[in-house]
């Protein structure tokens, strides 16, 4: 198979690839509290996993190169939890445009950026445009838990909206499908919403969203322990399935900013 991870190359091997068009993947995600079981990394385990996974499934078709990891995200949501480290939105927001850069200047010119963490979705989705004015580059970010590539299956499994969100059944299940060793059942709990939602009588206001209306939420207003959902519910078996079925959408995705 050939190498896929961008820093494992030489500089001849990357100005070869590059000539080649090969895409570049940037796995992104975030160190912050994700209640008592699950480690600090999650976000960044899982996209730099999926981005791995990914990479080498459609690396026979057309290059694709897996740039090192951006660990750290926006986490402002979490800061009050330990172990929290967020960027700012400039600082993270100047990194991200300075690698970018730098890849177009080595001959690179399309950037995906998979995202692993919520919180930095906004960011990415303002930056894109930005860059490709700059730079001419082709930038996509793609969030891994969007209802695009979470829906068929959510149904299949019968979970919830509050089961796809922090520290919950579906985090904890791809953590126990990726690095089990990291994961501490024996401290997971559940824990609902304390409010925004609509059993505590918000019908706009909502964790799950509401299109068109964003709030400033912070995890002390909505849980204690940091989880929001039901992480005993996961397991490997529903990590593996609905990560198979990602990797598989998110290829999709690709070929079609291939084709772009
Ligand atoms: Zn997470």
């Amino acid at each position: 198979m050939a190498q896929i991870f961008f820093g494992e190359l030489s500089s001849e091997e990357v100005d070869k690839i590059s000539s080649q068009e090969a895409l570049i993947l940037i796995p992104i995600g975030s160190i912050e509290q994700h209640g008592h079981h699950l480690p600090l990394a999650t976000d960044s385990i899982i996209s730099q996993e999926v981005t791995r996974l990914i990479a080498e499934r459609i690396n026979n078709e057309f290059p694709v190169l897996v740039f090192p990891q951006i660990p750290f995200g926006k986490s402002t949501e979490h800061a009050s939890k330990p172990g929290t480290i967020s960027l700012e939105t400039e600082v993270l927001t100047n990194l991200l445009r300075n690698i970018c850069k730098n890849l177009v200047k080595n001959g690179f010119k399309k950037i995906v950026f998979i995202n692993g963490h919520g919180g930095n979705t906004n960011l990415l989705n303002t930056m894109l445009r930005e860059i490709r004015e700059e730079t001419g580059a082709f930038i996509t970010s793609i969030y891994l838990y969007s209802e695009t590539f979470l829906k068929e299956t959510l149904d299949r499994f019968k979970l919830e909206e509050l089961d796809v969100f922090h520290a919950c059944t579906l985090e904890t299940s791809f953590m126990m499908t990726l690095k089990p060793e990291l994961v501490h059942m024996e401290k997971a709990s559940k824990e609902k919403p304390h409010k925004f939602t609509e059993e505590s009588g918000y019908k706009y206001l909502k964790l799950t969203g509401s299109k068109g209306i964003e709030f400033s939420w912070l995890i002390d207003d909505v849980s204690d322990s940091g989880v929001i959902g039901d992480p005993t519910k996961a397991t490997a078996e529903l990590g593996q399935e609905v990560l198979e079925s990602l990797v598989e959408k998110i290829c999709e995705v690709l070929r079609e900013i291939k084709k772009v």
